[in-house]
């Protein structure tokens, strides 16, 4: 096998095939003020310039948490240093920038910059980390030689214990950091709730500021008997509510516990992403929300995407339909056919969070997309139905030669993932009709899959 090509259908959203296959050991967040090295440190242990440093200020990231490995471990790590925050204010600010990556995690690095010294807002951040209760490391960064050993010293008196001298820009120290901070990653309360097994199914309320996610959750929650729990491990600040919706429980993940403080920062978009990838990755189903009373916008768009993109169920929620009048709904029909065709086998529903007209909709939804996630297509149903499919569309001839499928198998679930086995290339084309042909044979609404497929000679 290791021979053989591999290609990945790239068409409409294809699940990465990089999906961690290892459970990771938890979330582990890189914190400190700006410029002290968080970015730099985070590419050095992803081993790849994933986290683009930026030089100019006011430049967002999106890409928040990546998926880390350090000497055979995995884990998630949350990168914080995509944010700028206004001049003004900058203090309280980063302490809140801090806070919230710092609920989203299970142990944290807070990096400082050895060259600069204790400075007052490290100060802040040390007094949040202690009152937060998770596991610190500390890193003295920018510790670039030996010569410069000695500044680590005046370190000892924020009180997190040894501070950890580094160069991320070289690497120096960079793993009896990891060494340390993974040994309290692994013995740490999951207090993300990244691992907590519930035995529910997760759902993630994701969109852009505004689109009405705390408004459905409140209309959710006082349609049915609004079970606001403390789910072990979020007793400090209960961001996960159990909610029953005709009957059966689901566990929405991260609602609205930080949003009054989200719509103050500048840094709002940057941490609403934050969230909603930290949110996608515990969730099975994501309800992504739009607001059809204004124009789809990118950021909108890009929410979508990384739900589907983690591989999660979706089901799309339009939302404030209340507001449309018939030329609206005419906007939204057309809209639906271009911006949304790359996910045309996702369900969608319209409703109003506020009025609660159509709620009610939603949990036949997310049951089909949760099943269509977690199907399971038998090899020999599988392959009979290829043949068929194979039969009647054979792939076009390229160079003479016909590439044909041998065998495929759908190798996991949660979303489904299909190997394919080809006698060569199967052009993306085909590849798409394959999807759509097993898409129309099996359902699958509302999950993406993916198709790898391995040429065989
Ligand atoms: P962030 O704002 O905390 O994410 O900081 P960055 O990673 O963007 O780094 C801020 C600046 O410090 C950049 O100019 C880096 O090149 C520099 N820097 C980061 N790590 C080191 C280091 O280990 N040594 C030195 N000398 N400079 C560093
Ligand atoms: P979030 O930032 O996504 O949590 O959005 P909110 O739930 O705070 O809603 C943003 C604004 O949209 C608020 O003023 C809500 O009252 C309003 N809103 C939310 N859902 C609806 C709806 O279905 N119809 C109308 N007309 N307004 C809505």
């Amino acid at each position: 096998l290791d021979e053989e090509d591999e290609q990945l259908v790239q068409g409409y959203f294809a699940v990465p095939d990089n999906a961690p296959t290892q459970k990771p050991v938890g979330v582990l967040a890189v914190v400190g003020r700006p410029n002290v090295g968080k970015s730099t440190l985070v590419n050095r242990i992803l081993g790849r310039r994933a986290a683009v440093v930026e030089d100019t200020p006011g430049v967002t990231r999106d890409r928040v948490s990546y998926d880390a490995e350090w000497a055979g471990t995995d884990f998630k790590l949350v990168d914080t240093g995509g944010w700028e925050s206004d001049v003004e204010g900058i203090d309280s600010s980063i302490a809140e920038q801090a806070e919230i990556a710092v609920r989203l995690a299970d142990a944290v690095i807070l990096v400082v910059d050895g060259l600069v010294g204790v400075t007052a807002s490290d100060e802040r951040i040390v007094a949040m980390l202690r009152a937060s209760g998770k596991p610190v490391t500390l890193a003295v960064n920018k510790v670039d030689n030996q010569a410069n050993e000695y500044l680590t010293a005046a370190f000892w008196k924020l009180g997190l214990g040894e501070p950890y001298s580094i160069s991320a820009m070289h690497g120096r120290g960079v793993g009896d950091l990891l060494d340390q901070a993974l040994d309290q990653l692994e013995h740490a309360e999951q207090t993300s709730g990244f691992l907590t097994p519930t035995g529910l199914r997760r759902v993630a309320l994701v969109g852009r500021p505004n689109v009405g996610k705390s408004s459905l959750l409140n209309q959710l929650a006082g349609e049915s008997r609004a079970v606001v729990n403390d789910l072990a491990g979020t007793t400090r600040d209960p961001v996960d509510e159990v909610i029953e919706l005709d009957g059966q429980d689901w566990l929405f993940i991260d609602t609205a516990g930080i949003k009054r403080r989200i719509h103050k920062l500048s840094g709002a978009e940057y941490y609403s992403t934050l969230r909603s990838q930290a949110a996608i990755e515990r969730s099975e189903l994501a309800l992504v929300l739009f607001d059809v009373s204004v124009p789809i916008s990118d950021q909108d768009l890009k929410v979508m995407s990384q739900a589907v993109d983690a591989g999660r169920a979706i089901v799309l929620v339009f939302n404030k339909w209340d507001l449309l009048d018939d030329f609206g709904r005419q906007r939204i029909e057309r809209l639906w056919e271009t911006e949304f065709n790359r996910v045309t086998w996702a369900q969608r529903v319209n409703l109003s969070a506020k009025t609660g007209w159509h709620t009610n909709r939603l949990t036949r939804a997310m049951n089909q997309a949760l099943e269509s996630w977690d199907k399971r297509i038998p090899t020999g149903k599988l392959n009979a139905f290829l043949g068929q499919l194979q039969a009647a569309h054979p792939h076009p001839l390229r160079g003479g030669k016909q590439p044909r499928i041998l065998f495929a198998t759908q190798a996991s679930n949660r979303p489904p993932r299909f190997v394919i086995f080809a006698t060569g290339f199967l052009e993306h084309g085909y590849r798409r009709y394959i999807e759509r042909s097993l898409r129309e044979e099996f359902g699958f609404e509302g999950t993406p899959i993916q198709i790898s497929v391995k040429v065989r000679e």
